[in-house]
């Protein structure tokens, strides 16, 4: 297990090393037996490893009696999606998100198609440990189907939504830019923006699993969408992970708006239509509460992690939540961050005020956030509490997730990552300089 980190709803490894077929095999079967049989819906990013992958979670799981259905390479919200609409018992996501192309991982969705919770996942892993799971003789082995039209679903719920007025959309004929990074949303994302009556410009939007760039979109990976933008004249410009479900924005002038835009423009264009509470995680923009405060909503901060922004979601009956790093959740069409949403409501924003995104932009809030990572793997709660009382004894905090220092207009977070064996140290002050001074102090003490 070493080579394996095991977070809150799944499990990823770099391949050949920690994740091997062996483990994805004992995995399948330890979620059949954790589903006590059923059906379950299967899909991948686009990776090398994937069919690898997708053959041995699906003996894993056939083997202990569940029937699977393999969506194909399709975004991890549209396999969400297919678990609710096709009310299976639980599904799998292939894919190890924005990680590099080495990696993969198991995702694991529950019923209803959210991804299991800490204890849902804490069951799970206790099966996987102990070995003890249920399979069957050879009369029950479950069957293998697959299912080529969930792209199709998801986007007809999309255009659906009756917060988005789709002729109003059609009738502007944006030309839009997208990079899916040769990923799992390689087919649906062009797909939505087509049937949205957008003139589509795909960058790297083959599903072949070899990325041309760091999956990750953030701005320092977008310089090829940037200059896509700028060449064609494109309204608006996206990009998304290896499996669609972090969104980011590049304006009509060239210019990435920083992942953190992307839920910032969601809860402003939703809030304005849809009034009530919002929730973000504890290392999402302030922009957030500006935004709400202008509507008078409260936000509810959150664990980092999607299922730990649906619980509270739930709890809060949410009208609009997610996460800074791109993922926008939209629970009228579902609990999942979902950049297919996320990128409707972009246009749709355009669409209603008629604006730019450059103009678009210039509405948000301004601050600047810093994303800065350290290797000190160890570090437990306690001595991160420590570091930060020592370096910031002036501010309020925050130990929701990590530790969270908090003034009136600037913040920094530090937590040990749940993906990779790193800290993440994220400040957000109004003036650069400052969120970057903010996190070299806690660098400097780790
Ligand atoms: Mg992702």
């Amino acid at each position: 297990m070493e080579s394996l980190i095991v977070g809150v709803s799944g499990v990823r490894g770099v391949v050949g090393e920690g994740l091997t077929p062996e483990v994805v095999v004992r995995f399948g079967a330890a979620f059949g037996t954790y589903l006590a049989g059923g059906r379950v819906v299967v899909g991948r990013d686009s990776r090398r490893s994937g069919q690898m992958m997708r053959d041995a979670l699906v003996a894993g799981l056939v083997s202990t009696g569940c029937d699977v259905t393999d969506v194909g390479i399709v975004p991890t919200p549209t396999i969400q999606l297919a678990v609710e609409e096709l009310e299976t018992s639980g599904g799998v996501a292939i894919t190890a998100s924005h990680n590099p192309v080495e990696w993969n991982a198991l995702k694991f969705v529950g019923a209803g198609g959210a991804f299991l919770s800490a204890g849902e996942g804490a069951r799970l892993l206790d099966l996987y440990r102990a070995g003890t799971t249920q399979r069957v003789g050879w009369g029950d082995i479950g069957s293998i189907t697959a299912d080529r039209s969930a792209v199709d679903r998801h986007i007809e719920r999309v255009l659906g939504l009756s917060v988005i007025d789709v002729d109003r959309i059609r009738e502007r004929q944006y030309g839009v830019a997208i990079d899916c990074c040769n990923g799992g949303a390689s087919i649906a994302f062009p797909q939505l923006l087509r049937s949205l009556g957008c003139a589509v410009v795909e960058l790297n939007c083959e599903p072949s699993g070899l990325f041309p760039r760091d999956p990750e979109p953030v701005p320092r990976n977008l310089s090829e969408l940037s200059q896509a933008v700028r060449k064609v004249q494109a309204d608006v410009g996206f990009a998304t992970d290896a499996d669609g479900d972090r969104l980011s924005i590049v304006s009509n002038s060239g210019k990435p708006l920083g992942e953190e835009a992307s839920l910032a423009l969601a809860v402003s264009y939703v809030l304005a239509i849809r009034p009530g509470p919002v929730v973000a995680n504890v290392s999402t923009s302030r922009a957030i509460d500006d935004i709400a405060a202008r509507f008078g909503q409260p936000v509810i901060r959150s664990k980092v992690g999607e299922a730990h922004v649906v619980r509270a979601m739930r709890d809060s009956k949410a009208v609009i939540g997610g996460e800074g790093n791109g993922g926008v959740i939209f629970p009228e069409l579902h609990y999942a961050r979902d950049g297919m949403v996320g990128m409707a409501f972009v246009l749709a924003s355009l669409a209603g005020q008629g604006v730019s995104v450059d103009e678009l932009a210039g509405g948000l809030p301004r601050y600047h956030i810093v994303k800065e990572s350290a290797r000190a793997t160890s570090a437990t709660q306690d001595e991160l509490t420590d570091i930060a009382r020592s370096a910031f004894p002036d501010g309020s905090y925050d130990l929701t997730d990590g530790v969270k220092v908090m003034w009136e207009n600037r913040w920094v977070h530090i937590r040990v990552s749940g993906t990779e064996p790193i800290v993440r140290i994220i400040a957000e002050a109004p003036e650069e300089e400052e969120a970057s001074r903010m996190c070299s102090v806690v660098k400097e003490r780790l």
